[in-house]
């Protein structure tokens, strides 16, 4: 079992380490870094490590726990994702930045692989996960939007830990052939006041152009929401 992990940071620490632990072979990519300004939320790395390239010091981390990793030090493209990931059977987002988070989930779509996209800011987060014939990310989504980035509004050092566990968590069970929550988006408000999710399962929305591209046709159930 092989899986990318696009960012290294916050997000694709514990996400790398955790599916390094459990068996599944990891290809990291990460284009930034280690700065001191990041170290309160990506605790894969040390003051030690500044300067040096996150995706391949995560790498090492994994491998030095008993794991199989590789790091890429460049941006996830669409130009260079077959080339990257095309052995990969599962792909995992945990980026800072909404742009790659589509890319990489219509890549997933056309490529046929279950997909998980976690994001993290200020108290709380969210995690998408999707597989094929299941509802995509673009479905709910539709287009990025110019969002807030941790750099810039800030995030609490634990809720990036927590999100990344979850996203950890969900991806192992899709490389399990978990398929129950394909389709659904895991929202977290604000931990600090509640560590329940509201789970919101939904429909694959007509005239997706993702969706067109997909090998497998989404199901075209009713939404149903669970708090
Ligand atoms: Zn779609």
């Amino acid at each position: 079992m092989r899986a990318t992990v696009v960012g290294a940071g916050g997000l694709g620490g514990p996400i790398a380490l955790a599916l390094g632990a459990a068996g599944i072979e990891l290809t990291i990519v990460d284009a930034d870094v280690v700065e001191m300004s990041n170290l309160h939320r990506q605790i894969a790395f040390t003051s030690n490590d500044l300067a040096q390239a996150k995706a391949t010091l995560l790498a090492s981390a994994v491998t030095a726990r008993g794991g199989r990793a590789k790091g890429y030090k460049t941006r996830w493209t669409t130009e260079d994702a077959d080339d990257i990931s095309g052995d990969s059977d599962l792909i995992i987002d945990g980026s800072d930045d909404p742009a790659t988070k589509f890319a990489v989930a219509d890549w997933a779509v056309a490529a046929g692989r279950p997909y998980v996209i976690a994001a993290a800011l200020r108290f709380g987060g969210n995690v998408f996960v999707g597989a094929p014939g299941s509802a995509c990310y673009r479905c709910l989504f539709e287009e990025p939007v110019e969002a807030a980035t941790c750099a810039a509004a800030g995030v609490l050092g634990p809720v990036v830990g927590a999100i990344g566990g979850v996203a950890a968590a969900l991806a192992i069970g899709l490389a399990r052939g978990d398929r129950t929550h394909a389709g659904s988006i895991y929202v977290f408000d604000d931990l600090r006041k509640s560590v329940v999710p509201r789970i919101v399962r939904f429909a694959a929305r007509p005239g997706c152009p993702s969706c067109a591209r997909a090998p497998i046709a989404p199901d075209r159930e009713p939404v149903l929401v669970a708090t």
